[in-house]
């Protein structure tokens, strides 16, 4: 049985509206963050198209066959390296074959990593696609994919909503406090695989490690110099330090605020004794500055600029 897709609404009734109006187009892009659910709504895409009912029913043998992966016209590539040009001819071969349903869907994931000629086979095929196919391209990363393959594609951007996310943590994890839920949605970017992948994985979380550092500039930076290797990482300590940012501002502000509640109260509660409003705001700009340029910035740089924002 398929789990159910959360905080999709919006994205499943645009596929379903698009379905009814019989404008299904021949290439997607779906795209957004990881964990968000994009190979769900794809996999939910082909069932809209080969459910009995179009519903999809969850019933029908068309149904069963796409949740258990063995559809014959539901056809997903799903590379760990790299999609080469051999794994697009098998795909083209498959077009040709007669669909047993009412449409083939070839799904492939992580988009990004077709190889330049593998990318090129691709391009010829969208260039002339089949009747009653659609071909779906997944990936996070839309600026390394070519421009003339994106051009060819509708683009969906994959947008979950926060509120559906909460409410069902809440539900799937009561043992977890809301206020700590509400942290999980602002460091993973309401992520719920990403957020579910850390709740069950029980690792401390980057924003546990940061407050443990928070308080000395020394071990502030030797804290941020041990994640040279891990970028993500880096890019999870900066969502959590603006999120530290913005409620040691709401404290400032509002004190006995809901942030009493918080895990980080104390922490929160004593680094904004230390500074005015006005400097919180430059500080939380900062880190944001930081944030935007995670993806290239050196880390030592980076330890370094974090240390001076904080103890600066
Ligand atoms: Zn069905």
């Amino acid at each position: 049985m398929e789990e159910k897709i959360i905080g999709l609404d919006k994205e499943i009734n645009l596929l379903k509206t698009l379905y009814k109006q019989g404008k299904i187009a021949s290439s997607y892009l779906f795209l957004g963050k990881e964990g968000i659910g994009k190979k769900k709504i794809a996999l939910h895409l082909a069932k809209i198209l080969n459910c009995q009912k179009h519903q999809p029913c969850q019933k029908c043998q068309d149904c069963l066959l796409i949740d258990n992966n063995c559809h014959p016209d539901v056809y997903t590539i799903s590379p760990e390296k790299s999609i080469s040009i051999e794994d697009i001819r098998t795909l083209k071969n498959k077009t040709y074959i007669k669909s047993i349903s009412h449409w083939k869907v070839f799904i492939i994931n992580d988009a990004h990593k077709l190889t330049i000629e593998a990318a090129n086979a691709f391009l010829k095929i969208q260039e002339e696609p089949p009747e009653n196919t659609t071909f779906i391209l997944i990936t996070h990363k839309l600026n390394m994919l070519p421009k003339t393959i994106q051009s060819r594609a509708v683009k969906i951007w994959l947008s979950p909503n926060a509120e559906q996310i909460k409410t069902y943590l809440k539900t799937r994890y009561p043992q977890i406090p809301a206020q700590q839920i509400d942290y999980l949605l602002g460091v993973y970017e309401n992520s719920l695989g990403k957020i579910k992948n850390f709740i069950d994985s029980k690792e401390t979380s980057i924003a546990d490690e940061t407050t443990k550092v928070l308080l000395s500039a020394e071990d502030f930076f030797n804290f941020n110099l041990s994640l040279k290797k891990k970028r993500q990482a880096l890019k999870e300590e900066l969502s959590f330090l603006m999120l530290f940012l913005r409620d040691c501002l709401v404290a400032k502000i509002t004190p006995n605020s809901i942030l009493l509640n918080s895990p980080y109260y104390e922490i929160i509660n004593t680094y904004q004794k230390g500074c005015s409003p006005e400097e919180l705001i430059k500080k939380f700009s900062k880190v944001v500055e930081i944030y935007n340029s995670a993806e290239n910035i050196n880390m030592y740089l980076a330890a370094k600029l974090l240390t001076d924002i904080f103890y600066g």
